[in-house]
């Protein structure tokens, strides 16, 4: 017998793996029949040692609940690096100096303060959990056209196949096409900065720290990898990130020692270049009948505090807590008044979040006088305030305290 409830999750990134990895491991699992599709090719395998061009800073609260469902231990040490220290410093000041902002995981009692993770290999890992609760992503597949009535949804995709579906959890990124067949409007404003993304060796130990350096353009992030390289992703503006992406490797180890103050000596170009514009988006609704968006297709937020993945886990980690409860009590998944309790759960918090990293890099791109003297007193004032350090760090660490 079919399981009363169809469920087709579009997008197999991070965050729609988590979603139906989540699902398959609810308490109400059996009454679910769970899709999920992609619009890419399945990708090739991830070899230990190597580490892509994309990574994530996952808390330790989001490495929780992945290692929960089996996906966090099935990645390769190599792909996971644990990082104990985070410094952030502006771009007047010494990265060593008193206004320097320092979170040490001793301070905070967890023995990290989180990880940076190849997302390739994290995908690779929830696919491989998925299988081993008997199901599969099938790629291939993008999402043509959705219409939604009070049946549910209708969903028609590329290769002319279609589905029905008593919910549709759109976890199909940014640009989701989804949420704009379900006639869901956003907020956007463009940041006119784009990210710059590489590896580097250094030549001073990367200390098993995140660094991140305030320059009038945007921040310049140095992210430990576990082969002792950094990944940086540095925010400026269009045209220098297009310069950058097409310099000799002497010419941007120079660069990017200079942008980050020589912190970690010199900087060797190892490894490839990407460059993502930026752009802050939020959903006006997460949710309709027999429809919720989750992750970046809900919300975009500024990469400078690492929380876009997150977010996105603690969506999923709602909304399927959500649909689980209501299972619980003889609810229907996609009726609106359940739908609508993951909204209330999440649409502010993730609001919050959008417009403190926008309102900080403002804060830190502004170079005025004033202005600057007053943010460096106050980076220095913040390293001696603990009840504001500690609400910072649990931020950062994510809900849950990994052990
Ligand atoms: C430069 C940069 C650095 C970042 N650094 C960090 C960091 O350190 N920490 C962090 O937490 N976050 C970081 N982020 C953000 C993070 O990468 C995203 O928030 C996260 O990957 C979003 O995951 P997602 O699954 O929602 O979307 P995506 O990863 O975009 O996945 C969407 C999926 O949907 C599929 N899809 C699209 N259209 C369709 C369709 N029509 N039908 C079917 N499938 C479709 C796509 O193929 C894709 O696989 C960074 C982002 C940028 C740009």
């Amino acid at each position: 017998m079919r399981p009363p409830y169809s469920i087709l999750v579009a997008g197999a990134g991070t965050v729609g793996l988590l979603a139906v990895l989540r699902l398959l491991a609810s308490r109400n699992a059996a009454q679910l029949d769970v899709t999920i599709v992609d619009a890419g090719a399945a990708p090739e395998h991830v070899v230990a040692g190597e580490t892509g061009l994309r990574v994530s800073a996952i808390s330790a609260g989001s490495a929780d609940l992945l290692e929960s469902l089996g996906a966090w231990q099935r990645m390769h040490p190599t792909h996971v690096a644990a990082f104990d220290r985070m410094r952030v410093w502006d771009a007047a000041s010494d990265p060593h100096g008193g206004a320097t902002l320092r979170f040490d995981a001793d301070e905070f009692g967890v023995p990290h303060l989180g990880y940076i993770v190849d997302d390739a290999a994290l995908r690779e890992a929830l696919r491989a959990a998925i299988e081993a609760a008997g199901a599969g992503v099938r790629f291939d597949t993008a999402v043509a056209d959705a219409s939604f009535d009070d049946a549910g949804a209708r969903v028609r995709f590329a290769d002319g196949g279609e589905l029905t579906a008593d919910l549709v959890i759109a976890a199909d990124g940014g640009g989701s096409p989804l949420r704009r067949q379900a006639g869901v409007d956003t907020w956007e404003q463009a940041y006119d900065q784009v990210a710059f993304v590489t590896h580097l060796e250094p030549t001073v130990p990367h200390g098993d720290t995140a660094w991140q350096r305030f320059l009038p353009t945007g921040p310049l992030g140095l992210l430990p990898l576990a082969d002792g390289r950094v990944s940086v992703v540095w925010t400026t503006t269009p045209e220098a990130a297009e310069q950058a992406y097409s310099m000799s490797d002497d010419g941007l180890g120079s660069l990017l020692t200079d942008a980050s103050d020589g912190v970690l000596g010199d900087l060797r170009a190892s490894g490839p270049r990407g460059r993502f514009p930026l752009v802050a988006r939020h959903a006006r609704r997460y949710v309709r009948r027999g429809f919720a968006l989750v992750g970046d297709a809900a919300h975009t937020v500024h990469p400078l505090a690492g929380q876009g993945a997150n977010l996105g886990i603690a969506d999923v980690a709602e909304l399927t807590g959500v649909i689980d409860a209501a299972l619980d009590h003889r609810e229907h998944p996609g009726d609106l008044p359940v739908l609508r309790r993951y909204e209330r759960a999440r649409r502010s918090d993730n609001a919050r979040m959008l417009h403190f990293m926008t309102g900080l890099n403002r804060l830190f791109a502004s170079d005025s006088g004033p202005l600057g003297e007053l943010r460096r007193n106050g980076m220095a004032l913040f390293n001696r305030s603990g009840p504001i350090r500690r609400k910072m760090a649990g931020v950062a660490l994510g809900t849950a305290r990994r052990k």
